[in-house]
């Protein structure tokens, strides 16, 4: 199958340059062509892209998609008590098939905000693989460990187990779609021997590993009191460092962790959404770019943010750095683009995406620009950032595939999804359509 895109503008390559009035060309999965001039070879199907950009697919670089079951859940609750108070108690009525449907949920809400790929940290992986094998979307899953006291041997976790029998047996799985991490959920959910002993796991593996750190300042502080030291030392000492590490968060990071950040090549996912609701801080992501690491970003789960819309995430990201800094030039539109785009992807050890470009994988969406917001239009990375919302999304491919367009989802049934929410959000919180029965 080969699609031509005519009339398209681009946002093309490795510095994201304009071409205006112009083709590309997709065949099977991959971008064969990009240029001003038609092409002259054959094309199924021809589609007239006038008053639309093309661009790279958004990569959501940190989320918990079945959370959309809890969209909301502990609003007004810093981390510590949002968590164990409010999240953890509807959490725990979760059954796989709910992981299913809160994942349906998320990729329709994702595909159709722009979203192409996303890591992901959760339990039951089978039930969430489920839905993404139907979805046609590239995700990362983590099955992160969790370990509370000494008692608890990492080889007898059934968590430590899964995590390591589910990159064992689905690592580049569907056309390399479903790609594994490894996940410790964060220091203060975890012990020395078991992330020690993980760590060798990893190594063995040449495995990617995603761990929420120093998120807030209390846990920051906490891991200092307790063995003091930062929790990026802890990390280091234990051996987690000498892998692909990413590091959700990064809010309460010193300038030493930052230093080890850089000399280990480890990814900082910022989420502003989430850092804010939670009133957890501002993560220092200006100086972070200045240094030359890797920053990523990411929406983190419904319950603190409340959507998965990477839109809202490239604008705040752009807003609240220069705010912050008291400086209109730090996070310029380009590199906030980049930070949802090819960052992202190289993040998740996909090298052959993030950036449209001959060769790629056609992971790309359309944005519609025939709308009162975004006229005149006078410069597209800054209408990209600051006058786009996720709603202008009018096209998603992935893989050369259209899985969203013009408002139509072709993978996912909406509606039956939309049924089995209802029925879930019943049994979880009692209550229907927002009112207690
Ligand atoms: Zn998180």
């Amino acid at each position: 199958m080969k699609i031509l895109f005519e009339k398209a503008d681009i946002l093309y390559g490795d510095d994201l340059e304009v071409v205006f009035n112009g083709y590309l060309g997709v065949q099977e999965d991959k971008i064969i062509y990009v240029g001003t001039e038609k092409p002259t070879d054959k094309y199924d199907i021809v589609k007239d892209m006038s008053n639309k950009l093309l661009m790279p697919g958004l990569f959501n670089s940190h989320s918990h998609a079945a959370m959309t079951l809890l969209r909301g859940v502990g609003t007004g609750f810093p981390l510590q008590e949002w968590l164990f108070d409010n999240v953890i108690p509807i959490e725990d009525k979760l059954v796989a098939n709910d992981i299913r449907v809160g994942n349906e949920l998320a990729i329709l809400e994702m595909i159709s905000t722009g979203t192409v790929s996303y890591s992901d940290m959760y339990d039951r992986p089978v039930a969430q693989m489920e839905a993404v094998k139907k979805a046609k979307i590239k995700i990362n899953i983590c099955r992160p460990i969790i370990a509370f006291g000494p008692e608890e041997f990492p080889e007898k976790s059934d968590r430590f187990i899964e995590s390591l029998w589910l990159y064992d047996n689905h690592h580049n799985t569907e056309e390399g779609r479903i790609r594994i991490d490894l996940g410790i959920h964060a220091e203060y959910t975890s012990t020395e021997a078991s992330v020690g002993k993980y760590a060798i796991e990893a190594k063995k593996r040449n495995a990617n590993i995603h761990v929420h750190v120093s998120e807030t300042l209390k846990e920051h502080n906490e891991c200092k009191e307790k063995y003091g030291k930062t929790p990026t030392k802890w990390l280091n000492d234990l051996g987690i460092l000498d892998t692909n590490c990413q590091f959700a968060h990064g809010v309460a990071l010193e300038d030493e962790d930052l230093n080890i950040i850089k000399e280990k090549g480890i990814t900082v996912i910022h989420n502003p959404s989430s850092n804010m609701k939670l009133g957890s801080g501002f993560a220092r992501i200006n100086k972070m770019l200045d240094m030359g690491i890797n920053v990523t970003l990411g929406t983190d789960g419904a319950a603190s943010n409340n959507n998965l819309n990477m839109f809202e995430e490239m604008h705040l990201a752009a807003l609240i750095h220069k705010g912050y800094e008291n400086d209109a030039t730090v996070l310029p539109a380009k590199t906030i683009i980049k930070m949802a785009t090819v960052n992202g992807a190289r993040m998740q050890g996909r090298l052959d995406t993030g950036i449209i470009k001959v060769g790629f994988k056609a992971d790309m969406i359309a944005l519609d620009f025939k709308k009162p917001h975004l006229i005149p239009n006078i410069n597209y990375h800054d209408s990209v950032i600051y006058s786009a919302q996720g709603s202008d999304v009018c096209m998603t491919m992935i893989d050369g595939l259209i899985v969203y367009e013009n408002g139509e989802f072709k993978t996912i049934n909406e509606e039956k999804t939309y049924k089995e929410v209802r029925e879930i959000t019943e049994r979880l919180y009692e209550v229907y359509d927002g009112k207690k029965r």
